[in-house]
């Protein structure tokens, strides 16, 4: 198991749809292991497989300070709003640091896929872990958050992103 270096805003992989996994092997749980070393490393809640420079679609998750055993990862996950609920809260990724914005998200959620052996994945999520799930299926998309931002709050996080230590110093990985 090993921390992985962690990609950054800017990095063409963190816009490119990652891509369906069909094969459940050891390398595959090798890569989720080191996913999970990543995130604790950073002290993240959520890591896609994007962020470590993988078009494979994994994501693992860490909300277990909010919700006890909120902890885990899923393997070509798909979600589905839960009720019309949204809420608007900050929001932080681990490849753009010392950026918060509030995003608008579904407050809960309904996750399937599946694990690292192939078996059914699904559990109904509220609070951090929903908007984890939807944050990090985003990423697999290509997707990052700057981009759900109102117009005015995109503009305000730019600005601080840009003034960052890393982007001035063009940092691509952490
Ligand atoms: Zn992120």
């Amino acid at each position: 198991m090993a921390v992985r270096p962690v990609r950054l805003f800017g990095d063409p992989v963190l816009k490119t749809r990652a891509e369906e996994i069909t094969v459940f092997d050891d390398a595959l749980k090798a890569t989720v292991a080191d996913m999970f070393d990543t995130m604790e490393h950073h002290g993240g809640v959520g890591l896609a497989a994007n962020q470590v420079g993988l078009l494979t679609r994994v994501f693992v998750y860490d909300c277990s300070h909010e919700t006890p055993g909120a902890r885990g990862h899923v393997i070509n996950p798909v979600w589905e709003p839960v009720g019309e609920d949204t809420t608007f809260e900050s929001e932080g990724c681990l490849s753009i640091p010392d950026v918060h914005a509030p995003v608008q998200r579904a407050a809960a959620v309904r996750c399937t896929g599946v694990d690292v052996d192939g078996n059914p994945v699904e559990f109904e999520a509220t609070g951090l872990l929903a908007r984890c799930v939807q944050h990090e299926t985003d990423h697999l998309d290509g997707v990052l958050f700057l981009k759900r931002l109102s117009p005015e709050d995109r503009k305000t996080a730019m600005r601080s992103l840009r003034a960052t230590d890393w982007y001035q110093q063009g940092l691509t990985t952490v």
